[in-house]
């Protein structure tokens, strides 16, 4: 029998970001930025819950104008009021310092501030607004997340750098020396922000790049130098299947590796199109990979010419919108329902086995096969359901699992 070894995490700090744990033995964080007007208080409160609640456990907003420093604060009060004490964290460029300075209660509202070494400002001033962005960082004792990125990559750094390898006899390539910028750039600023009296266990860095073997490379890169804890994005992921492919395609290598303390998918939603997707994303992702569960799965066939009515795509859709709408209860009714495992498969071929295989299952009667549905509970087939209520019936029955299996006395299932 082939063994599967747990995944084993890269040993990296321990961040407590307003009282969710980064890094460390602590399970890998999802977080989500929002797209509002910081300056637009009622839209960013809006949003942040709408994060917060899919699952989001941090959430970063944009402070680009004094206007959106002042409404900080009036965010976190205003989400508070509304019982969501989702870690805010600001994202700071160019006049970083000045807000931070200016507006202290936006730096106190915050769990925790990103800052970007190539968007602190330019020439002698770089050094000096980093310093203070970081001094204000240490005088609100909030962790920092030190964010370098391929579009924004300190100018004088990565010209030097390129500059050193054209003299070299074997250059080389361009990309090569990017990505090394990349690392050396966010090393040196998390080592400048320890030199000013940060502890490492406040510093978080992430190096994003928008193609996904760049990304791979430098966090190896980064695992290897460091042991600050990481956050994981690959950024512009773009919209749609492209995104989302891309984002686990990035992450996915990394985080099997070990590598990745916190990860973002940098989705760009359909115009309307709610932000949550990005949250979902990264669930799935984590879920996939086994690394967290966060909802029941439901393992449906994708369909053939065996089946051809939707019938099992309704009910499998049909039982995934019921397992989602009843997790938030479900999650406080009945601890460990997250790892449930359901099965609506389309005939016979698969269905019986891939069934018996999950928690509860159900195999519906592919095209010619006699109209009716066998149901398996825990492996063994345990009845089956015939007419035209197999939805609701087989509902029922996963309701009646759940409450029997993680009910409060018997929620530990028999080894
Ligand atoms: S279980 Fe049956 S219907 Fe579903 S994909 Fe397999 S053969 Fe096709």
């Amino acid at each position: 029998m082939v063994a599967l070894s747990p995944i084993q995490r890269h040993r990296t700090h321990a961040v407590n970001v307003g009282g969710v744990p980064i890094g460390g033995a602590a399970p890998v964080v999802v977080q989500s930025m929002t797209n509002t007007d910081t300056a637009d208080i009622d839209a960013t409160v809006r949003q942040v819950l709408e994060l917060a609640e899919a699952g989001s456990e941090l959430v970063r907003i944009t402070v680009n104008t004094k206007e959106a420093a002042q409404a900080v604060p009036r965010i976190h009060e205003r989400l508070l009021l509304r019982g969501c004490s989702v870690p805010l964290v600001g994202d700071f460029h160019y006049h970083g310092h000045l807000f931070l300075t200016r507006y202290p209660d936006c730096a106190a509202a915050l769990a925790k501030l990103r800052i970007n070494p190539g968007n602190v400002g330019f020439g002698a001033k770089r050094d000096s607004q980093f310093e203070m962005m970081i001094e204000s960082a240490l005088k609100h004792a909030k962790p920092v997340r030190i964010g370098v990125n391929w579009g924004s990559l300190d100018e004088d750094l990565s010209t030097r750098m390129m500059d050193d390898n054209a003299q070299l006899a074997a250059p080389k390539s361009a990309d090569e020396v990017l990505r090394e910028a990349l690392v050396i750039s966010a090393l040196a600023s998390a080592r400048r922000a320890e030199q000013l009296g940060m502890a490492a266990d406040q510093i978080i860095i992430s190096a994003k790049v928008s193609r996904v073997q760049d990304l791979i490379a430098v966090y190896h890169e980064l695992a290897r130098r460091s042991h600050y804890a990481l956050h994981l994005g690959l950024t512009e992921a773009g919209m749609g299947a492209k995104g989302i492919v891309a984002t686990a395609a990035a992450l996915a290598p990394l985080l099997q590796a070990g590598i990745g303390d916190t990860i973002r998918a940098s989705l760009t939603p359909r115009p309307g199109a709610t932000r949550t997707q990005e949250v979902v994303v990264c669930q799935e992702l984590l879920q996939a990979l086994g690394l967290r569960q966060f909802t029941p799965q439901v393992a449906a066939c994708p369909g053939c010419g065996r089946t051809t009515s939707t019938y099992f795509q309704e009910l499998a859709e049909k039982i995934q919108g019921f397992l989602k709408a009843q997790m938030p209860a479900w999650r406080e009714r009945y601890p460990g329902v997250e790892g449930l495992n359901v099965a609506v498969m389309g005939c016979i071929v698969n269905g019986p086995g891939e069934s018996k295989h999950a928690d509860i299952g159900i195999s519906l009667p592919g095209t010619g096969e006699s109209p009716s549905a066998p149901v398996f509970i825990d492996g063994e087939k345990a009845m089956t359901l015939r007419g035209d209520r197999i939805a609701e019936e087989f509902q029922a029955l996963v309701e009646e699992y759940v409450q029997r299996r993680f009910g409060s006395s018997t929620h530990q299932k028999s080894a």
